[in-house]
């Protein structure tokens, strides 16, 4: 049995080197003891004989990696050797990462999904008071994570709040900006903290700086916020004239993001992809796995809307790979559309669904939560301002046009989206895989391609 021992319950470094050198040995998952202390580690104790045969190196896609610093940070002892047991995993099944149905990786998403919530809400939750001390005014703040994700934060804290002395005081450590430099201590409690009113300045300046319309729920924002962060928060007084002033942000903030990366879209649009992981501005991010954002080519020419992801999107963090999508790309092909170059997306980001049984059923998305996920469609199309948004059923219409529309009566024609950019309606695919009447199920798929190929020559 090999024993590692990281240093920190968030030591991603160690547990990487210690799970490279341990998967080259050929060490199985379950000869390996992951604890985090002071205690040395004993991972090359000769207890038992390492594999002598050299195993060839091997390299970890990208996105096991992006995983990893992730679940590391969770709180679950096990995060570790789960970890470890997807790496061992890999070097058989490269292909593993895709797999939507492995309950390994599936736990493993859970865990991730978990740890960036916190860190949102360590963002947006957490409150400064003013002390005094020798050197003047001082802010501190208590805040309480569930996971290990202090350290990951420190830099969030450091850019928002650089000219002020600060320190931020949590269970397991404390962290301390002089305005230089960043310092680290030990845990603290609650009583360590200042008591009273946060400082209602700085917050209000700070809030109205990270303000962002995509993470407000209009009318429902103090209810949803957890009930042991919202007490005490001056920045509520703001909200009424940030929501006024939202629609002229919205727009302010796409262009702030182009100038930011220098107008390179590919930055902004992943920042964009990055930022919707952490969507909380309507229920549905609950019961989903994941945040489904769009993909494809970012000149693209036609960006084509969906409704929603369905069970095997939600699962593949993709949109458009279901029984739906594939009939898609079936119908692409036989228009003579190029695949590769359509940006494809979705009017909702998550999977709405009601549970029977062990089965996730499809649940249309309401109203509320359609215009509550325009932020994110929006901010896809004016990143990449296609020349036509083919818009696939009544969902992604109403989305889109921002009214209900009856499909029969506005399919097939070009629409004026008042950007310069033109709406074309169709059915969503979904509908043709639904027809029982074959014949008419032929017919149907047959207009939906020659709409394809319609809209397609308005594209190009
Ligand atoms: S469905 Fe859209 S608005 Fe609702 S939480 Fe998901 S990304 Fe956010």
């Amino acid at each position: 049995m090999r024993t590692v021992t990281l240093t920190a319950p968030d030591d991603f470094d160690g547990w990487r080197d210690a799970a490279r050198a341990l998967a080259a040995a050929g060490v199985s998952p379950d000869k390996v003891v992951w604890q985090v202390g002071e205690a040395a580690s004993d991972l090359f104790a000769t207890a038992a004989p390492l594999a002598t045969s050299p195993v060839p190196a091997f390299s970890v896609p990208r996105p096991f990696i992006d995983l990893a610093r992730k679940v590391v940070l969770a709180a679950a002892p096990e995060r570790f050797a789960l970890l470890y047991t997807l790496l061992v995993r890999l070097r058989a099944e490269p292909g593993l990462m895709e797999d939507e149905a492995d309950p390994l990786v599936r736990r493993l998403e859970r865990l991730a999904k978990e740890v960036r919530r916190d860190i949102h809400k360590m963002r947006a939750f957490l409150r400064f008071r003013e002390v005094e001390d020798a050197d003047g005014p001082r802010f501190v703040a208590w805040f309480e994570p569930e996971h290990h994700i202090v350290r990951a934060n420190a830099a969030f804290f450091v850019d928002r709040f650089a000219a002020m002395r600060w320190a931020i005081l949590t269970p397991e450590l404390s962290i301390h900006w002089d305005g230089k430099h960043l310092a680290e201590g030990p845990g603290a409690q609650k009583g360590d903290a200042p008591d009273g009113d946060p400082v209602e300045d700085v917050w209000k300046t700070y809030y109205a700086s990270i303000f962002n319309p995509a993470r407000l729920k209009v009318g429902a924002m103090l209810k949803e916020m957890p009930r042991k962060y919202w007490k005490n928060m001056p920045e509520t007084a703001l909200v009424p004239g940030l929501i006024a002033g939202a629609q002229a942000r919205e727009s302010g903030m796409i262009e702030k993001a182009r100038a930011a990366v220098g107008g390179n879209v590919a930055a902004s649009w992943g920042a964009l992809r990055e930022e919707a992981t952490a969507c909380t501005r309507c229920p549905l991010y609950r019961d989903a796995t994941q945040t489904v954002f769009g993909e494809g080519p970012l000149d693209a020419a036609m960006i084509a809307v969906g409704e929603q992801p369905g069970d095997q999107e939600d699962l593949a963090g993709r949109p458009f790979v279901g029984p739906a999508g594939q009939m898609f790309d079936r119908a692409l092909g036989d228009a003579k559309i190029d695949r590769a170059r359509v940006y494809v997306t979705n009017a909702v980001k998550h999977f709405k669904f009601e549970q029977r049984g062990k089965r996730r059923i499809h649940a249309k998305p309401n109203a509320g939560e359609i215009d509550a996920c325009r932020w994110w469609i929006e901010q896809e199309r004016a990143l990449i301002r296609p020349r036509v948004t083919l818009l696939l059923g009544a969902t992604a219409a109403r989305s889109v046009l921002g009214r209900t529309v009856t499909i029969a009566r506005e399919r097939g024609h070009a629409l004026d989206l008042g950007d310069g950019g033109i709406g074309w309606l169709t059915v969503h695919p979904s509908y043709l895989l639904r027809l029982p009447d074959k014949a008419a199920a032929a017919e149907e798929y047959g207009r939906f391609v020659a709409e394809l190929r319609a809209a397609w020559a308005l594209a190009v």
